[in-house]
């Protein structure tokens, strides 16, 4: 349930309500929004407990959450979360163009297409160091070389870098070098590692599983924040379904979706949605329309010669056609409003 308290009740009220909470076995979650403060409780509700939790003072009132998830949803925090990374913030206001390729291949072809998609415009970079490959006998990413280049590319674009965690053992080394840690698709429900990523003091980009409905999706975010760790942005990457043209759905109707049930930024990832360079131009442009804050496109300056991904990736002319085309639709959104 969901304990709101009234406009103007004091640090103490809310302390207050938090022990009594924790005293019946609960769990207690504080948010402080701008107009008043909403404590989330998760355990065992019982019409008696809220009648109870309703008398005490500075309360206005206790709400059942029906939905399976609550820190994630919009009952419990009705303003957008706002998910800092280095001196940017996506969601809100800001939109988030985070380009790179699928996998750091070596240190010059990184740092080289790095200062490429900044200056077509990218805001944040991306690039895989440890790979999630179909096939064992695939390219498997640097690994902590790869992390150093990211590291180094950082440095010399200023851009916050993101890059996927797939173990739980890795977590220490990458959150060292990353900016953003990202859970791929493949790992939605690692429910160890989504545990895991709760307790450490980075935003993670939580990618959707192939196979994964908006419910367990969500759920998913709700083990990193129920673990401790608020800053989640969703990731809407195309699911499985039977057509084959693609190689994934992309799925934009979970952009509104997200929004309307969670207060959780969403990015949206056309490359691996569609696994075609010539339909991740349109979905982009579909998804800015859907709403989403922001993209993700994997950007190679040979794609032909990728060692992963090519045929999803866009030149750096491409994705600086997309950069110009995105902005333009958000600055006639802008003049909409
Ligand atoms: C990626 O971003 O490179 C990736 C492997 O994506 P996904 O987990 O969505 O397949
Ligand atoms: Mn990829």
């Amino acid at each position: 349930m969901i304990i709101v308290m009234q406009k103007n009740a004091s640090t103490e009220q809310v302390n207050q309500v938090g022990e009594k909470l924790q005293e019946k076995g609960f769990k207690v979650h504080v948010s402080e929004g701008v107009e008043r403060t909403i404590i989330g409780a998760i355990g065992n509700r019982t019409q008696a407990i809220m009648e109870f939790i309703e008398m005490l003072a500075g309360v206005e009132k206790a709400v059942p959450v029906l939905q399976p998830f609550k820190l994630a949803s919009k009952e419990f925090k009705s303003e957008p979360t706002l998910v800092k990374v280095k001196d940017t913030v996506i969601g809100g206001e800001q939109f988030q163009f985070i380009a790179g390729p699928c996998a750091v291949e070596s240190r010059e072809k990184y740092l080289e297409i790095a200062q490429l998609v900044k200056e077509l415009g990218a805001t944040m970079l991306r690039g895989g160091a440890f790979k999630p490959r179909t096939s064992p006998y695939s390219f498997q990413g640097l690994e902590k070389e790869g992390l150093e280049i990211l590291a180094e590319a950082r440095e010399i674009t200023g851009l916050p870098v993101i890059t996927e965690i797939m173990d739980p053992r890795m977590i220490e080394l990458v959150a060292d070098y990353a900016d953003v840690l990202q859970v791929g698709a493949r790992n939605m429900q690692n429910f160890f590692l989504l545990k895991e990523l709760g307790k450490v003091d980075k935003p993670i980009l939580l990618k959707r599983g192939p196979s994964a409905t908006i419910e367990e999706w969500i759920m998913a975010a709700e083990y990193i924040i129920s673990s401790g760790n608020d800053q989640v942005v969703m990731c809407e990457r195309g699911i499985r379904t039977f057509e084959t043209y693609t190689r994934n759905t992309l799925d934009l109707s979970a952009v509104p979706l997200i929004k309307q049930l969670t207060h959780l930024p969403i990015i949206v990832d056309p490359s691996h949605g569609t696994g075609k360079w010539r339909l991740v131009e349109p979905m982009a442009l579909a998804a800015v329309g859907a709403g989403c804050d922001g993209l993700m496109i994997e950007v190679h300056q040979r794609p032909g010669e990728a060692l992963s991904d090519g045929p999803q990736s866009l030149t750096p002319q491409h994705f600086g056609a997309l950069v110009r085309k995105v902005k333009g639709i958000i600055t006639s959104f802008t003049e909409c409003k």
